[in-house]
């Protein structure tokens, strides 16, 4: 029995400073070797501990053994050359990455996240979701001298994507997530071959699957982009109509703090709509009423049942107490919601 609005995250936590450097996206790592591969571990059981606590029902392990959402996957795919970086512009220039280089045919030579996968397995009784870039934001996020076609290369990784996604899913990982900023970027490649490359990676993959698409990190290059967006973000618009009709059981979007038309979710029908209720971009933290107000705006264009509280996006950034201080929020707010839908539609609330 599953209980009505499950709270999740979209994927990434802060790291502990003993781990990485705080407060930066591509923070490097403070230990080495053996002491690291047991410094990620350890930060795997907080951040676990830290959900369970906070009332999070989905969780994740806040991928505290990656560097990088999408440079961590990359690190264990032949064919790409992680020492060979150019500086490039990615997300239609939006900023400038050191990326890998693809210099040869992309293959998954061995499992790359299933010793994490198992660790968290084995550590945590509540749901498990376990997060992976999607095809087309590995393409922008990589320069290329071997495949020189996006879709191409997109529709490659999709098939390591798959084999990496099938065995996380026989490992007991419950959701499976794709992330795809790229896809509020590329509309038209998200129509053209974006949701085919999805199709395959999630191809006869046995857990639900879900695919997450934000407006980013609360870095300055993405604030600046945001200002420039006007009055109305309508990205969504475009591959909602898509995306609810694939494949995917889920689909994580950014609501909270957010110039998203709420409008926007009903595009989605059938799926389930996993609504950010915490704003990554800002230490500020939410109150419970706060979140509980986004979610009662999204229950006008989701049906309860199929509605998921979650994080506009990754949290990595932010300071640890405002992260652990925002799952709580995002938590209480779920459940005042929760005791709302008890009183007003008992035939809702007793719902699986
Ligand atoms: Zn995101």
């Amino acid at each position: 029995m599953t209980r009505l609005l499950p709270t999740t995250i979209a994927g990434s936590l802060p790291k502990p400073s003993w781990l990485a450097a705080p407060e930066v996206l591509w923070a490097p790592w403070r230990l080495a070797g053996e002491q690291l591969a047991e410094g990620m571990r350890d930060a795997v059981l907080v951040a676990l501990r830290e959900q369970e606590a906070a009332g999070i029902d989905i969780v994740g392990d806040g991928e505290q053994s990656r560097q990088h959402f999408v440079h961590g996957f990359l690190a264990g795919i032949d064919g790409v050359d992680m020492t060979r970086r150019r500086r490039i512009a990615i997300r239609a220039g939006r900023y400038e990455a050191d990326c890998p280089t693809v210099t040869g045919p992309i293959r998954r030579a061995a499992p790359v996240h299933a010793e994490e996968a198992r660790f968290a397995r084995a550590h945590t009784r509540n749901r498990l979701k376990f997060t992976l870039p999607g095809p087309m934001t590995i393409v922008d996020t990589l320069a290329d001298e071997h495949y020189g076609d996006r879709a191409r290369l997109a529709l490659a990784f999709a098939g390591v994507l798959n084999e990496e996604a099938r065995e996380l899913a026989a490992l007991g990982v419950d959701v499976v997530q794709l992330d795809e900023p790229a896809f509020n970027v590329y509309m038209d490649e998200v129509r053209d071959w974006g949701i085919e490359a999805l199709h395959r990676a999630i191809d006869g993959v046995t857990c639900t699957t879900a695919v997450h698409i934000c407006y980013g990190y609360g870095i300055e290059a993405n604030i600046a982009w945001k200002r420039g967006l006007g009055d109305e973000w309508r990205q969504y618009e475009l591959t909602f109509p898509h995306l609810a009709r694939s494949r995917i059981d889920q689909v994580s979007v950014e609501c909270a703090r957010s110039r998203v038309p709420m409008s926007l979710l009903s595009l989605l029908e059938g799926k389930d709509v996993l609504a950010g209720c915490i704003d990554v971009t800002s230490p500020q933290v939410e109150t419970p009423e706060e979140v509980a107000e986004v979610i009662r705006e999204a229950l006008r264009h989701v049906a309860p049942e199929r509605l998921q509280p979650c994080t506009n996006c990754g949290m990595a950034p932010l300071p640890r107490h405002v992260a652990r201080a925002k799952l709580r929020a995002l938590a209480a707010g779920a459940a005042l919601v929760r005791e709302e839908l008890g009183t007003q539609a008992p035939a809702a609330a007793s719902a699986p």
